[in-house]
């Protein structure tokens, strides 16, 4: 009773509250994908993607004509042999985003039949979460109004977007810290050259700031200035675009090129990642989980997989708290920066 019989692909498109800029990208809207896996038994799962051009190379354009090849492969298919299933997603290698979706709405369809909670199927680990909220690039003032108000909301972690000028970044963090009481993740987004990177953790450290991850300070390809960074920077740094799959990860960590790894599902796809996190706790490398453009039903998949797996000491899931989205429809609760899944 639990073959897949139908799977619907269903874009949406989403416009942010206020445009996000990053390095080398500004967002005025995300253009997602839901994906609905339908069993014999009428159960449903969903999952999400939301494609990045800039990380992936992914794109709803490149997703969308891959329906039928997706129909044809898992129509049929049994969701209690989920990781059959996985192994046959991971057959899309080029679209990472859209294996993450389908391997979600298969778990989160299981689920379902068997009455339990994604979260818990992961692992059970805890109930809930702290996500950080993120300030954009804009004007020195303009950042450091945006970190006031996160930190108002009660965003007790919040990230700062830098890499476009390393001279007025030192002084939007510089003054961020100031006027706030948090715990702050830099993210340069590939922005720097090794030597900038250096230069911006040694400065702020110097005038006596303390930043808890320094991610993806320079190239997604330059593993040897990640590790530079690494060993001469008084910040932990943490890789993003530079880790997607479970080889990367074996890479980066056999380089010792960071002290974190962001697990982005959309990078990995479910059995990626679930990798990935094994490779982190043989290597003693800490976890964090980011996100792209998701709304709460891409967000979703991200809680249930963090709460379940434990261990990620960093959360940065608040994509569906800058999209204007008119009604959540994640299986989870968001307190302030508390996210509890539902039981
Ligand atoms: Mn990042």
């Amino acid at each position: 009773m639990s073959k897949i019989i139908d799977i619907i692909f269903k874009p949406t498109l989403y416009k942010y509250k206020k445009p996000f800029h990053i390095t080398g990208s500004i967002s005025y809207e995300a253009k997602n994908l839901e994906v609905i896996i339908k069993t014999e038994s009428g159960v449903e799962g969903y999952g999400e993607v939301s494609p990045s051009w800039r990380v992936n190379g992914e794109s709803i354009d490149i997703i969308i004509p891959l329906e039928k090849r997706v129909r044809e492969v898992l129509i049929g298919e049994d969701v209690r042999n989920w990781r059959k299933i996985l192994e046959i997603i991971d057959t899309f290698k080029s679209t990472p985003g859209l294996k993450t979706a389908l391997g979600f709405a298969t778990i989160d369809a299981f689920c379902v039949e068997c009455e339990i909670g994604v979260w818990e199927f992961f692992g059970g680990y805890t109930d809930n979460i702290e996500t950080d909220k993120t300030v954009s690039i804009g004007e020195v003032d303009e950042m450091v109004e945006d970190a006031i108000r996160i930190n108002k909301e009660g965003f007790r972690k919040i990230k700062i977007k830098v890499g476009e000028n390393l001279l007025k970044d030192i002084e939007a963090v510089y003054k961020i810290s100031k006027k706030t009481k948090a715990e702050y993740i830099v993210d340069a987004n590939m922005g720097y050259s090794p030597k900038e990177a250096v230069y911006f953790a040694k400065k702020l450290y110097s005038l006596g700031i303390d930043i808890s991850l320094f991610e993806q300070p320079v190239n997604f390809l330059d593993i040897e200035g990640l590790k530079y960074v690494r060993y001469n920077s008084p910040y932990p740094v943490c890789a993003d675009e530079s880790l997607k799959t479970r080889y990367d990860a074996k890479k980066l960590a056999k380089e010792e090129a960071v002290d974190f790894f962001n697990i982005k599902l959309g990078k990995s796809g479910i059995s990626d990642a679930l990798s990935i996190v094994e490779i982190a706790k043989s290597f003693n490398i800490g976890l964090m989980i980011g996100c792209f453009s998701e709304s709460s039903i891409g967000v979703n998949q991200s809680v249930h997989f963090a709460c379940g797996v434990g261990g990620f000491k960093y959360c940065d899931l608040d994509s569906h708290l800058m999209l204007d989205e008119k009604k959540y429809r994640g299986k989870f609760l968001q307190k302030k920066n508390k996210i509890f899944v539902r039981k």
